[in-house]
């Protein structure tokens, strides 16, 4: 069934196939858009709502809409878009993804010029066609070949969260072969590589031509009963489903998830000892990963270290760390609320915390110059403070809520709330949201003179990239680490899937110059708590034991964490 999410996208993309079409039911378009908002906004899965005969008690729903949503929750689709899809192909909708395209250029472009692709948008700038056009200034024609070399760039590379996504749905369509017997993810995205370049799944099943007909039932090779199927799914990206007899699925698993480095070291290591090579299929039957790292002489090596061959070496050496796991963390340090731009209360975000088993939880709205985010005034700040302090006396004692605060850095590295202010805080994360354009030297002394501040525990989201969306500001993230080692302050790895800020290799530099660092989910909603998994992923790709992460510790050892004197 589907998830409010992908609805609410459903619903958007209804409203604007309409709107591209030149439907001219712009109330429609308006109620779909809206309804959109609100699904996205429930605080509940619309499934129960469905369930439960309410949908009409929704602002908005009415029969037909009601009649809808029924549709796209039973099916997964609707009759309508089908139909918006004859006239609209829904690859016009990538032109949205551009910067200065609205719906209305969108629909000029289509309706005039017929440009219903990315591609024919690129040659219609190529042939001069697109240009002069009402939308289209000389000025954004730079901007919109950027957008395009962008939007490229997303079928060499893609977040993590959607690869996982994509890969499950390949999963599910393999599960409609009656033999499969088991689905993995495999390749760069087990590994927990933050922008796999591909999809990679492995399949047991004793049935290979059955197998490859279904995925040749969602366009991905040609029915052919072969091992290796290979396309591409969602758009463009590619796409490898290694089929493998079910005697097979330990190898296969292990190959086809470690990098080519790891396996060859891994093959040689079998040689010098008598075993054979590990693309002997048949040599390692019905052994699974640990049975044969076992066999090589070696512990299990976590998916996240097999590459290259220093996991190897260490392990030979005895000294294979065991990272951290969701079971070490603790607490979650930067989270937001409906004060700021978050959607749940302070109690709804300490109950979903202590509910995941946390210990801690620290509520860091957004300060006051955040305006488009609803940053907080002093006045309103101190006031949260109060209330965090009266929702942590109602929660269990082996609970722990802080009062936080997510506060700018200003242009000149001064923070967004004077000393007095943060000084009533129990734990500030200092990020910055505004002037991105600082050269390297300006935005790094930016940065220094905020880690100065006796009052700031971690730096947030350090290089501001958002995969696939904005590349990171010009700054010098060594120099940063080595600020951090100075001043005491951690640094944080932000969690949230499309940010993953800092990267498994500064994270490696921290834990490297001692410097602790904090995972935070940045939450903005209790659900997005669960994105810990993508932050956890990064940092155990950066060697990170429980140890040099903040969030392992308890509730005492995080407020004492380099508290003011
Ligand atoms: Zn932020
Ligand atoms: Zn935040």
């Amino acid at each position: 069934m589907l998830t409010n999410e992908e609805l609410a996208d459903e619903l958007r993309i209804l409203a604007d196939l309409m709107t591209i079409g030149g439907d001219d039911d712009v109330y429609r378009i308006r109620r779909y858009s809206r309804l959109a908002d609100a699904i996205d906004a429930l605080p509940e899965p619309i499934g129960a709502v469905y369930a439960e005969g309410r949908l009409t008690d929704m602002k908005g729903v009415g029969d037909s809409t009601a009649k809808l949503i029924e549709e796209y929750l039973a099916t997964g689709s609707s009759k309508r878009r089908e139909k918006l899809e004859e006239t609209t192909p829904i690859t016009v909708l990538d032109l949205l993804e551009l910067p200065g395209i609205g719906p209305k250029t969108a629909q000029r472009l289509f309706q005039d010029l017929h440009i219903k692709s990315i591609d024919e948008l690129e040659a219609g700038l190529d042939a001069g066609t697109v240009q002069g056009m009402k939308g289209i200034t000389a000025k954004t024609e730079e901007k919109l070949r950027a957008g395009i070399a962008r939007i490229r760039r997303r079928n060499v590379e893609r977040p993590l969260q959607e690869v996982l996504r994509l890969s499950e749905q390949i999963g599910e369509a393999l599960n409609l072969a009656s033999d499969v017997t088991a689905v993995a993810v495999a390749g760069a995205a087990r590994r927990g590589v933050e922008t796999p370049r591909r999809i990679h799944v492995v399949a047991a099943t004793e049935n290979i031509g059955q197998a490859a007909v279904v995925l040749d039932k969602i366009g991905l090779g040609d029915g052919s009963p072969t091992r290796e199927v290979r396309g591409e799914f969602g758009g463009g990206f590619p796409i490898r489903a290694s089929l493998t007899p079910s005697a097979y699925f330990g190898v296969t698993w292990l190959r086809q998830t470690a990098d080519a480095s790891h396996v060859a070291a891994l093959s040689a290591r079998a040689t010098e000892r008598g075993l054979p090579p590990l693309d002997d299929d048949e040599g390692w039957r019905r052994l699974d990963e640990e049975e044969i790292y076992g066999k090589l002489g070696l512990p299990l090596i976590v998916p996240e270290l097999r590459e290259g061959t220093t996991a190897i070496d260490r392990a030979d050496a005895g000294a294979l760390p065991t990272l951290i796991r969701i079971d070490d963390y603790n607490a979650d340090l930067h989270v937001h609320t409906h004060a700021s731009d978050g959607l749940n209360t302070i109690e709804e975000m300490a109950q979903a915390a202590q509910a995941r088993g946390y210990g801690c939880l620290a509520i860091c709205d957004h300060s006051r110059s955040s305006g488009q985010a609803g940053g907080l005034s002093a006045e309103r700040l101190l006031e949260q403070i109060e209330q965090v302090r009266v929702v942590n006396d109602g929660m269990d004692s082996d609970f722990t809520l802080l009062a936080g605060s997510e506060v700018d850095i200003l242009r000149d590295g001064k923070l967004d709330y004077p000393n007095d202010i943060l000084a009533q805080l129990d734990w500030v994360v200092a990020s910055v949201h505004s002037n991105f354009n600082l050269s390297e030297a300006e935005q790094t002394e930016r940065f220094y003179r905020a880690m100065e501040n006796p009052y700031v525990r971690v730096i947030g989201h350090a290089t501001g990239r958002l995969l696939s969306r904005r590349d990171p500001y010009p700054i010098d993230i060594p120099a940063l680490i080595g600020k951090a080692a100075e001043t005491g302050v951690a640094l944080e790895l932000n969690a949230a899937p499309d940010r993953l800020d800092l990267n498994a290799e500064y994270c490696a530099m921290a834990r490297e110059a001692h410097v602790p660092v904090s995972i935070n989910t940045d939450a903005h909603r209790r659900e997005t708590l669960d994105t810990i998994r993508y932050g956890l992923a990064t940092a155990r790709r950066a060697w990170l034991e429980p140890k040099h992460v903040v969030n392992t510790w308890s509730a005492e050892e995080i407020q004492g964490f380099r508290a003011p004197s």
